[in-house]
């Protein structure tokens, strides 16, 4: 089901408690900023989540409120996963899904990485 991504963090969902601890993940990468791991119900060869350390409901949540070192370290984050996943040069694709009209299910920002072969002009 969609969330609201205007509703205070609520620090007992799922990503949370990976950053936790309390649940595993296929982790591929890992820094101060974002710990990134491979979707359980993957849409392409490719598919990573990249989520931020911080309690951030949605990109519009982490745009409006963390600090700029904390949006630099996860945008480099994000880019260093691709180049360490070798989708640079083929090419990727980012998706942060926000709220209702999104499809937005887990209220802790993540950014979808898809790679792995071309993926046309959209994803509906
Ligand atoms: O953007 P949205 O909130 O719809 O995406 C949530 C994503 O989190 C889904 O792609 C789902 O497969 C993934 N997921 C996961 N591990 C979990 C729970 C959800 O990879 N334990």
């Amino acid at each position: 089901m969609a969330i609201d991504p205007t509703q205070p963090y609520d620090p007992a969902n799922i990503f949370a408690k990976i950053l936790r601890g309390e649940i595993t993940c296929n982790k591929v990468f890992e820094d101060e900023h974002a710990l990134a791991f491979h979707d359980i119900a993957p849409q392409a060869p490719v598919h990573v989540l990249v989520i931020p350390k911080g309690a951030y409901v949605s990109w519009d949540d982490f745009a409006a409120t963390a600090s700029d070192r904390e949006i630099a370290g996860f945008i480099r984050a994000v880019a260093t996963v691709a180049r360490d996943l070798d989708l640079v040069q083929p090419g990727y694709r980012l998706l942060a899904n926000v709220g209702a009209n999104g499809g937005q299910e887990v209220p802790h920002l993540h950014v979808h990485l898809f790679g792995g072969r071309p993926l046309g002009r959209m994803i509906s």
